[in-house]
């Protein structure tokens, strides 16, 4: 943005200066009867020279393909291409806005994306529209912070409509492994292994905005909110080491950190305060209470702030995974041993 108005700066003055000259070059040819002076010399900028508006480069989005009508799960196949010369790399996003309610229901941070190719838009694994009137909106900057140049036949933005699926996504308890992350054990192996479901009480998952990948204004959520009780025992899913435990105020609260042998990271946050019954490097088996179910730190409910991560927690080797598929597994062992 600062780089866009430092050029446009002078793009401005030269034309407030062609704009000047004329009437007093008019004034001039009055008055005095003489010729107009036409000569470079008599001004800043030569009249009768049309001021080149001086070209600011911006992102400029050449196409967005986004179907008019989709049916309520994932969000369709959305591709679009920007274009700027020169460039080779703008930061993008998209984002879905729920016209009702005129909020941001999924992002899709798609960060350095190429120019000059078509792109097709990465959702969030977890996201799901339900049946409403949406609009599918890009944005991007380059390099310099130079936004997107909006333009009549491609203006960035399309509607999408959402009917409901013609039948109801079908839950069975027993839904096959879905995406399976290489190298680490599936949600049937751990439960198999005895994993335990980590809210040792009532409990539930929440709506759409506890889930996996939810919008948190510029982030994505990277967890599965288990609801429950203040004061229900947080258990530890999986045999592991405490990496560390610590508090944080605007974010997890009193919260800890386990590493796995198997590959997994969980992160459990928000405990109450003083519940924290486990320290740094401390060997925790499947089972142990962790703290108590608390709503610490940006939370207004009690519940567990649930993370998963493969290749280690908040490293730049790892990444977080959709718990749910998991907690779902485990609590259906739970419900079956009592
Ligand atoms: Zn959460």
């Amino acid at each position: 943005m600062r780089f866009a108005r430092w050029v446009a700066l002078p793009a401005l003055t030269i034309l407030a200066l062609g704009c000047a000259g004329a009437p007093a070059l008019a004034l001039a040819g009055v008055t005095g009867g003489t010729q107009a002076p036409s000569s470079p010399k008599a001004g800043g900028i030569e009249f009768g020279v049309p001021a080149r508006a001086v070209h600011v480069p911006h992102p400029v989005i050449s196409t967005l393909s986004v179907p008019a009508g989709a049916t309520a799960g994932a969000p369709p196949k959305v591709t679009l291409r920007l274009d700027e010369k020169g460039v080779g790399t703008v930061y993008l996003q998209v984002t879905i806005t729920n016209l009702a309610t005129r909020r941001a229901v999924v992002v899709a941070s798609m960060g350095w994306s190429h120019t000059g190719r078509t792109l097709m838009v990465r959702w969030p694994a977890s996201a799901r529209l339900t049946a409403g009137s949406y609009e599918v909106s890009v944005s991007a900057h380059d390099h310099h912070g130079a936004g997107v140049l909006r333009q009549a036949h491609s203006a960035g933005q399309a509607a999408l409509t959402v009917t409901a699926a013609a039948k109801p996504p079908v839950t069975t308890p027993s839904a096959p492994a879905a995406a399976v992350e290489a190298g680490v054990p599936t949600p049937a192996q751990t439960a198999a292994a005895g994993a335990v479901f980590p809210v040792a009480g009532a409990h539930n998952f929440g709506g759409p905005e506890d889930r996996f990948g939810a919008p948190r204004g510029e982030h994505i959520h990277q967890g599965q909110d288990v609801l429950t009780e203040e004061g229900t025992p947080i258990v530890v899913p999986m045999a592991g080491t405490i990496s560390w435990t610590s508090y944080q105020a605007g974010g997890a609260g009193y919260y800890a950190v386990e590493h796995t042998s198997v590959g997994f990271d969980f992160m459990f946050a928000h405990c109450e305060a003083g519940s924290l019954a486990v320290s740094s490097e401390q060997a925790v088996a499947a089972g142990q209470q962790l703290c108590l179910a608390g709503q610490t730190g940006d939370a207004t409910a009690p519940h567990l702030h649930f993370e998963m991560w493969v290749g280690g927690w908040q490293a730049s080797t790892g990444h977080p995974i959709d718990p749910l598929p998991f907690l779902e597994a485990w609590d259906r062992l739970g419900a079956e041993a009592h």
